[in-house]
């Protein structure tokens, strides 16, 4: 019970779903010690701002927040990728009570004892055993691993994150069971390489339910696969060994959808990205992915305007798209990012034609998007629901993640609880979203 003398922190959580799991993390730890969460800068007594520092619109968006903490509140404890740059902020705002960089759960909690202490002894029942969520009850991200130990060279999350600290299989899997408890349905498995799990540790064998598994990415699947819930990959990049996770698909372990980070198809542009796997034939790749499990959707991202990226490079990936009917992609004009290697490339591409290959990008991309999602209507799916409004409920198959893709709407369904599980027909489609209508009811 949170009482009238509990010490108040507002939050703010900015950035991925691996920065979101990072204040997860800290606002459980804050309730475990008898903190209360509040929603408005005036009413709390301290402000927690976990940043991100990807790329520049993000340290603008970041600095903003931290801002607008400050006026408003004026003591502000400042995380995440940004603070991995303390200077970047402390020249803006050098009166922040502290500034730490992501996964500096113990210096952030250090700085709020600080700052405010906490007011009573912990009373771990104020908990729900799955931890504080800053996500719908339903769904729930787990974090498999921090860092990463590519060199990609657009990014700067190894410096910000650090090389890959995989957590242990048997640590993994009981956190899925109290999530599972606590009325979770889908697991979205996050890391910034999820196919590379536990290479750090050389896949160490971990006890779950008194069986030996390897600290691996298949054997992790496939014991998530035996848990009550969709299970939903992110992150993967097409080694080998994905091919054992698209049979544990086909199979019904984990959904069929999977989420690998292509950024490009030209082997030339591949290279200079310092991409991991970008010796793969991602093509034949994708057909034998398919043939297997033919409902597999396939999510992506994609950077046009890269340095040295050429017209040809360009029309290159485009006849990839369509030759791999991408079901789902997300497009970025590569921007550059401060202390990433990419920025000593030759070849920069002016800033309109990276507009124009982004706006041809975005145009071919719907139209395989609404041709794949146009083959889907008349299927029958189960259907999670994830908001109700008074049109209707709002939900999303096997192929959908949320966030970040398309949605199915069932209109006329206004008394639905959201984490509801049902079987529906899709009635109709565009080129992001689909409709649908219940048949046999609840799940
Ligand atoms: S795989 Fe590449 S893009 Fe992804 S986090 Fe690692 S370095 Fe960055």
């Amino acid at each position: 019970m949170i009482t009238a003398s509990d010490p108040r922190i507002g939050f703010v959580s900015l950035g991925c779903p691996q920065a979101l799991v990072d204040s997860e993390r800290i606002l459980t730890q804050l309730r475990v010690e008898g903190y209360e969460i509040v929603g408005g800068y005036r009413e709390a007594e301290l402000v927690v701002v976990n940043t991100c520092g990807f790329i520049d619109e993000a340290v603008e968006e970041s600095l903003q927040a931290i801002g607008e903490a400050m006026e408003e509140n004026g003591r502000v404890v400042v995380t995440g990728c940004l603070g991995a740059k303390p200077q970047t902020i402390l020249r803006e705002q050098p009166r922040v009570l502290s500034v730490t960089g992501p996964q500096r759960y113990e210096e952030v909690m250090e700085a709020i004892h600080a700052h405010l202490p906490p007011r009573h002894d912990p009373h771990t029942d104020l908990v729900p055993p799955g931890g504080l969520k800053l996500t719908p009850r339903h769904y729930a991200y787990l974090k498999i691993a921090e860092g990463c130990n590519h060199t990609c060279s657009f990014c700067i999350i190894p410096s910000l994150r650090g090389k890959l600290a995989s957590r242990p299989v048997g640590e993994v899997l009981r956190e899925a069971q109290a999530l599972l408890d606590t009325g979770v349905r889908e697991l979205l498995v996050i890391s910034q390489d999820t196919s590379a799990y536990g290479a750090d540790s050389k896949y160490r064998p971990d006890l779950w339910q008194g069986q030996l598994l390897r600290t691996h990415v298949q054997d992790l699947a496939r014991a998530l696969g035996q848990l009550d819930a969709w299970v939903r990959l992110h992150c993967i990049y097409p080694y080998p060994h994905v091919d054992d996770l698209v049979d544990l698909m086909a199979d019904g372990y984990v959904v069929p959808y999977l989420d690998v980070p292509f950024q490009h198809d030209s082997p030339k542009m591949l290279r200079a990205m310092r991409r991991p796997a970008h010796a793969e034939n991602t093509l034949e790749r994708i057909h034998r992915w398919r043939q297997r499990c033919p409902d597999l959707a396939l999510r992506s991202t994609f950077i046009v305007g890269f340095p040295g990226e050429t017209d040809e490079d360009f029309e290159a990936l485009l006849t990839f798209l369509y030759e791999a009917q991408i079901d789902r992609a997300g497009c970025f004009r590569y921007s550059p990012v401060a202390g990433a290697t990419a920025n000593a490339l030759d070849g920069a591409v002016p800033d309109r034609v990276k507009y124009e290959r982004f706006e041809t990008f975005m145009t071919v991309q719907a139209e395989i998007s609404a041709a794949r999602l146009a083959a889907r209507v008349g299927r029958q799916v189960e259907v999670l629901i994830d908001e109700v409004d008074e049109e209707g409920a709002i939900g999303r198959t096997h192929w959908e993640a949320p966030e970040v893709d398309g949605r199915v709407f069932l209109d006329g369904l206004t008394e639905l609880p959201e984490g509801t599980l049902l079987e529906a027909i899709i009635t109709g489609s565009d080129e992001h979203d689909l409709w649908a209508e219940p048949t046999y009811g609840h799940l």
